[in-house]
């Protein structure tokens, strides 16, 4: 019997099937590529090796867990050192998630552009962002929302740091593109969503971790709203000195503390969906 494609959620104009939020250990869900086996939930360091591999482009080959381990040491030079961060990034292959004619530079410490004007985050900055969300934790997160789906590859990334990982994306044409590179690699813990991320997904709070790749001029109060206490949130947003740069913030039992980090350059957050 043929699986159903990965689970899609509405959060738009009309309201979302009514789905009860998963219990813990999370519940695998099957992929449409392959028969309705039970696939083990991946967990952190393991590669995120696809059942059905689909063929790899040329200029990458074989030896992409090579490429992509030397991209790591270099991510690592950076300043990453949380050894869950880096073995997500070991593990999950981002040829895979841009176009063919790109794949020879998806090893590169550059965005590219994966369509509708849109662009691949820095895998130094998907490294940097997700280390400041697991910050202090040494075990998985709980539940994580992403903002900005994309090509799906920062949401790959979380799906080994995180229990359960809810990516957002508010253009169509991404949602399912993303949808199309991540059903290979079977991630029963993701779950794909279309709609404005700028909402946040409320039923799915309270999150352990939010992150954002697309930048506003503030965090919106929603996102605030559904981090968890002892929770962090970590996104772009334009500053006191009108330039966009990485905030955190963590919510604790008495309020928020906010603070800004380095200068950086994100896609524009914006409303509603197209
Ligand atoms: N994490 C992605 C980065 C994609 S770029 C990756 O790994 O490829 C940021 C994405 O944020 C874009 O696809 C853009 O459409 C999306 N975006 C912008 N505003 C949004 C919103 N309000 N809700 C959801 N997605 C949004």
């Amino acid at each position: 019997m043929p699986a159903p494609p990965l689970r899609t959620l509405t959060t738009s104009s009309s309201p979302p099937a009514v789905r009860p939020r998963p219990g813990f250990p999370a519940r695998l869900e099957p992929s449409a590529s392959g028969p309705r086996t039970s696939p083990p939930a991946l967990t952190r360091g393991q590669p995120a090796a696809p059942l059905a591999r689909p063929s790899t482009p040329s200029g990458v080959g074989m030896d992409s867990q090579a490429v992509r381990a030397a991209m790591v040491r270099k991510i690592e030079a950076q300043g990453v050192s949380h050894a869950g961060v880096l073995a997500a990034l070991r593990a999950v292959e981002r040829h895979r998630f841009v176009d063919t004619a790109l794949a020879n530079q998806a090893y590169e410490d550059t965005s590219l552009p994966i369509g509708l004007g849109q662009t691949i985050s820095k895998p130094g900055v998907v490294g940097r962002m997700i280390e400041l969300l697991c910050q202090g934790r040494h075990d998985k997160l709980g539940r994580v929302l992403e903002i900005g789906t994309g090509c799906g590859y920062q949401a790959a990334v979380l799906s080994h740091v995180a229990r359960e990982v809810y990516s957002i994306e508010r253009l169509k044409g991404l949602h399912e593109k993303a949808r199309e590179n991540l059903r290979p690699f079977r991630l029963s813990n993701l779950h794909l969503l279309f709609g404005d991320g700028m909402l946040g997904y409320a039923r799915g709070a309270p999150y352990a971790g939010i992150i954002a790749a697309a930048g506003g001029n503030d965090i919106p109060a929603a996102w605030i709203d559904q981090l968890a206490v002892g929770g962090r949130l970590v996104a772009p947003a334009v500053t006191s000195v009108g330039r966009q740069n990485l905030v955190v913030v963590e919510k604790t039992a008495t309020g928020v503390v906010r603070t800004e980090l380095e200068a950086v350059l994100f896609v524009p957050l914006k409303s509603g969906i197209a």
